[in-house]
């Protein structure tokens, strides 16, 4: 990595509705992986910066949370029109420190923008239900009330689409939040919080610490943060959950993911390929719902993988600035991780098809580039099948039935998203039935849920009952409390200690 001649600026925390360098003890370095150069450095949270943060949100809640329902509401429409409006700026951000193309950043901003939709309309979710006169001159009715300060904790993948799958639902319910957004593209977090601010949503209702690991535990133990959702890797997920299930908070921690596609004899194969391709290299297979392990039935094996190195002739890689197809690794170490498997998958007897690693990409060769990578004649022991990788690389395992390939998808140990491409509605039919896994595609590659459904996977995908979003996020972000209610005529009045009884 090379460094700037002038002095990067260190990005503070956002606390208050204000930029905020709390202790300014430790700083990180944010690269830009296209270039190799050092965008800047952002603060990371000490012990009393996480204390100040949650402070905030804590003294925040009793106003936000009595704040009308209408005018919560108002606060959400003028963000969603900020961000429609300004989403080329936070694309941008996201290029820079991500390394996603540009379409791509804004395919990410405009499924975020869904869930900011979503909560714009919360007020119909958030309705109680009554029961007039459930028990002779006695009605009953429900509410659902905020829980109070909440966490985020989120991945380097997605900057903005995956916080935005929390806090949209989380403040329209009236919560208020800290962010703590992946250290390795951390302004973006910085970029919503401002436009917050103009928005008009009240100080300290949305907040944004940085930091590590040690700021994540401080969220997770601190008495006042009352939920978490966590998106990131599998075992700290795990971690995630079981840290803070024991502080006594509400949790929903998503996880790592291993996507198969499965393709059977009588579908296009064209379009499957095609699907292939978007779904395994899109964002430099960068993606949780990538797709990593395309099972084709034997008969029809060779023809897909002709099809498929083809395709992934065509592609360019390079900065994601310059109208390329696919840009590079998030870091330089990251990079090497993947060429490692790389190597493994060779070492392991795989065949490798494409070689990512010969790559020449558009742009400067200090970049974290590694190109498309397709492997053949994978098997279920290989680390190329084993480990989520999440980087460019295809591997193609062959089987000789459907059931075959349905056997080796339940059996393994995520169960995040599956695509099956197929013209023989009986068998999607039972596909989407058997699969043990939360999101599923028929002829669809990357099956990412609408803002109105909710979005999770099973198994080692997800640990806590609530997937992110939809009416389940609803859920997750209140708790239900029911009144039962009498007003008695003065002569009804009389002492009783059994157990009251409906009449
Ligand atoms: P990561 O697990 O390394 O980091 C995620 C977050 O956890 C970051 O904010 C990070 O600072 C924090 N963190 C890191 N180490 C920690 C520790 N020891 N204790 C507490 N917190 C810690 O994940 P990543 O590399 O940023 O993101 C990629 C991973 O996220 C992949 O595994 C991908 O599948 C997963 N992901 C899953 C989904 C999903 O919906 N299931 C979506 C996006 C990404």
């Amino acid at each position: 990595m090379t460094s700037e001649s002038s002095a990067p600026h260190t990005l503070p925390h956002w606390v208050g509705n204000e930029p905020w360098r709390g202790s300014a003890a430790r700083t990180g370095e944010v690269v830009d992986p296209a270039t190799g150069r050092r965008r800047l450095h952002v603060h990371l949270a000490e012990p009393a910066d996480v204390d100040a943060a949650v402070e905030a949100a804590r003294a925040a809640f009793p106003g936000w949370r009595e704040t009308s329902l209408t005018r919560r509401t108002q606060v959400l429409f003028r963000f969603r029109e900020l961000l429609a409006e300004r989403k080329g700026e936070l694309a941008e951000i996201i290029t820079a420190e991500h390394g996603k193309v540009l379409d791509d950043a804004l395919g990410e901003i405009s499924r975020g923008l869904e869930v900011v939709e979503f909560a714009c309309g919360l007020g119909h979710l958030l309705k109680g239900e009554m029961t007039d006169n459930a028990s002779t001159g006695v009605d009953v009715h429900s509410l659902r009330q905020p829980l109070g300060p909440v966490a985020v904790v989120s991945p380097f993948n997605f900057p903005a689409m995956v916080p935005m799958w929390f806090f949209p639902l989380a403040i329209a319910a009236g919560n208020t939040v800290v962010l703590k957004p992946s250290e390795k593209d951390p302004s973006a977090a910085n970029w919503l919080a401002e436009l917050w601010a103009e928005a008009g949503l009240p100080p300290g209702v949305f907040n944004v610490l940085h930091g590590e690991g040690d700021a994540v535990d401080g969220l997770l133990r601190h008495s006042a943060v009352k939920a978490v959702s966590f998106v990131g890797s599998t075992p700290i997920a795990r971690h995630v959950y079981e840290t803070a299930t024991a502080h006594g908070k509400r949790v929903q921690a998503l996880g790592g993911a291993k996507n198969h596609m499965l393709v059977l004899p009588d579908a296009d194969l064209d379009q499957a390929a095609d699907a292939a391709v978007n779904a395994g290299f899109g964002s430099a297979g960068e993606r949780c719902m990538a797709v990593s392990a395309l099972v084709a039935i034997d008969s029809v094996a060779d023809e897909l993988v002709d099809r498929v190195r083809e395709k992934v002739g065509g592609l360019r890689v390079g900065d994601g600035r310059r109208g390329t197809d696919m840009g590079p690794l998030v870091t330089g170490e990251h990079r090497d991780r993947v060429a490692d498997y790389v190597r493994a998958g060779v070492a392991e007897g795989a065949e490798l098809v494409v070689d990512g690693r010969e790559v020449t990409p558009e742009g400067s060769g200090e970049g974290f580039w590694l190109g498309p990578t397709l492997f053949d004649h994978v098997t279920p022991e290989m680390s190329v099948y084993t480990d989520e990788i999440f980087g460019p690389v295809l591997s193609v395992l062959r089987v000789s039935s459907y059931e075959e390939a349905l056997e080796l998808i339940n059996a393994n140990p995520y169960g995040n998203g599956v695509a099956l491409f197929t013209n023989d509605g009986r068998t999607a039919r039972h596909f989407q039935r058997e699969v043990e896994v939360g999101m599923v595609g028929i002829n669809v590659p990357i099956p990412v849920p609408v803002a109105y459904y909710s979005f999770g996977g099973w198994k080692a995908s997800l640990f806590g009952d609530t997937h992110a979003y939809g009416t389940e996020g609803v859920h997750f972000f209140t708790r239900g409390k029911a009144v039962t209610t009498r007003w008695p005529e003065p002569e009804q009045q009389q002492v009783g200690l059994g157990f009251p009884q409906n009449t």
